[in-house]
């Protein structure tokens, strides 16, 4: 997902080697391609490979830096994302707000969003290089998620958002790509319908409009396409055969 290359995911100071390496899986899985870490208390650690399960890509080819601002020199946006209000007043953003702010910008150049290390969160002076914070809204009396939780949801808001970007479906039906059928083949199916429902009796000598009233509008809304309705019409041709069959026997 080329929206997400200019998205900076900097990780400061984490202390557990198992939440790096479960970062990367989860920036990974969301189409990242890198990550950034700034001043690692261990690393590089077997537990972080351990735990990136598959992405160890993104853990040798990390991008190091002593300092959350060598981390984020040239960004033009920088999001620092707290499970609490800080003493530094400034504006937060839902991650939703903060995904579609973050791609927005990334067009004019790179962007960074910001996680803090697991036991104190990001120190009020590096919430002051940050342009805003981000607050995945959780339970109030119990809001700090685990740091590589915290990248998945973040993560997965700005692949959203990247999704709708480029105009891609979350979730692709790959039989929706055939068009609907049109007027006319619906028509015909519905003559085709009634004449069988006619034949096979289902009627019992009952007007057949209410209940062809209600198949139109479930057969509407379902839109099928024209190999669906090609379908239908073999499933009632052959009501029909079997329905003349049983009548023929009957009268012999
Ligand atoms: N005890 C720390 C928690 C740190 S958790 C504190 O109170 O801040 C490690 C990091 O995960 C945080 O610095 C933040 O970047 C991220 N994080 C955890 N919960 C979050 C939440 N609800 N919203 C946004 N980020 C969160």
């Amino acid at each position: 997902m080329r929206a997400l290359e200019r998205v900076r995911m900097v990780l400061v100071g984490t202390q557990h080697p198992r939440n790096i390496g479960s970062s990367a899986r989860a920036l990974k899985t969301m189409g990242f391609g890198a990550m950034h870490l700034v001043a690692p208390e261990k690393f590089p650690h077997p537990d972080a490979s351990a735990l990136a399960a598959g992405a160890d890509d993104l853990l040798d080819g990390a991008c190091i830096t002593a300092t959350l601002a060598e981390a984020v020199a040239g960004c033009t946006l920088v999001l620092g994302s707290t499970a609490t209000q800080r003493a530094v007043p400034m504006p937060e953003l839902t991650p939703r707000e903060a995904a579609v702010r973050l791609l927005e910008a990334s067009r004019h150049g790179e962007v960074a969003l910001v996680f803090g290390p697991e036991r104190t969160g990001l120190e009020n002076a590096e919430l002051q290089l940050c342009h805003a914070s981000v607050c995945i809204p959780t339970d109030p009396d119990f809001s700090s998620l685990n740091l590589s939780q915290a990248v998945q949801v973040l993560a997965y808001e700005l692949r959203l958002a990247a999704m709708a970007e480029a105009g891609v479906d979350a979730v692709r039906d790959p039989l929706d790509e055939r068009p609907p059928a049109t007027h006319d083949e619906m028509e015909r199916f519905f003559a085709h319908l009634d004449e069988a429902l006619h034949d096979i009796d289902f009627h019992k000598g009952r007007s057949g409009m209410t209940v062809m009233r209600r198949l139109r509008r479930l057969f509407l809304r379902a839109a099928p396409d024209e190999r669906e309705v090609r379908v239908l019409h073999g499933i009632l041709a052959d009501a029909q055969r079997m329905a003349r069959l049983a009548g023929a026997k009957k009268s012999q």
